[in-house]
């Protein structure tokens, strides 16, 4: 009933995190969606969706990647942590005074919608 909202934005349920098997995602978000109910021009049902990561079968993998801070060169994405993590060590033997990394990690996220309310 009545007009659509804006998006609203929540903390996440407690023990969510605890829940997942990746590493531990940093802030998500909540949203809400509607949609005009089929006949009635005045009338809208809504429902909520939540941003979790996104471990389906057929999802993207988690990959990882380092980039040196002192020469800003990057290592190749990896799904393998310790695979990237060992090119920023090749990088300290070649380079002995670039001791300072960035690790990204991508981390695939989808929507799941709750019941429409
Ligand atoms: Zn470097």
């Amino acid at each position: 009933m009545g007009r659509p909202s804006p998006v609203k934005a929540g903390p996440l349920p407690v023990g969510y995190l605890s829940a997942v098997s990746v590493p531990a995602a940093p802030q998500l978000s909540v949203g809400t969606s509607c949609q005009r109910v089929a006949g009635r021009d005045d009338t809208y049902r809504f429902r909520e969706f939540q941003l979790i990561p996104d471990t389906e079968n057929d999802a993207e993998p988690i990959t990882y990647i380092v980039q040196c801070a002192v020469c800003e060169e990057t290592g190749e994405p990896n799904k393998d942590q310790a695979a990237a993590h060992a090119w920023a060590t090749g990088r300290l033997k070649a380079n002995p005074e670039h001791y300072t990394y960035r690790e990204f990690i991508t981390r695939p996220c989808r929507f799941e919608p709750g019941a429409w309310q």
